[in-house]
């Protein structure tokens, strides 16, 4: 497994790449009140060096009440609906939620540098998502 040397054990994310099916994008697509729109190139969101499969978040669909993952890993690859995790960082002034899916292997998404994918808004303005559109990657 390759690590970046630089990046703070424990901190760096796996962004392993993936394409969902057409197959899966149609499904997805079909899901009532998307949050933002699906797209087929996901990356992993989990820490680096995780255990068990990669995750992506697919999208967030009934105006954000179901979650939706792409997981895989070498041999296949499954849309699954899971619920975010419930952890929160702790000790902190203004607590994040941890935005990957309950029972990820890993850390958690709030002690994780922030990722290219997205970010939590404490008062998204009713035209954004609760997460920020994908960013260019560093
Ligand atoms: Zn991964
Ligand atoms: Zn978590």
């Amino acid at each position: 497994m390759w690590l970046d040397p630089t990046a703070r054990p424990g901190l760096a994310r796996c962004s392993a790449p993936t394409k969902a099916t057409a197959a899966q994008v149609a499904a997805l697509r079909a899901l009532p009140d998307p949050v933002e729109p699906v797209t087929p190139h996901l990356a992993c969101e989990l820490a680096a060096g995780h255990q068990d499969d990669h995750a992506a978040l697919a999208v967030a669909s009934h105006g954000g009440d179901q979650w939706w993952w792409l997981r895989w890993d070498r041999r296949r690859r499954d849309v699954v609906q899971i619920d975010p995790c419930e952890a929160t960082e702790h000790a902190a002034p203004d607590p994040e939620y941890c935005l990957f899916p309950a029972g990820h292997p890993g850390s958690h998404s709030f002690n994780l540098q922030p990722g290219p994918n997205r970010k939590v808004d404490d008062e998204p303005p009713p035209t954004q998502p609760h997460w920020a559109l994908r960013g260019p990657r560093m």
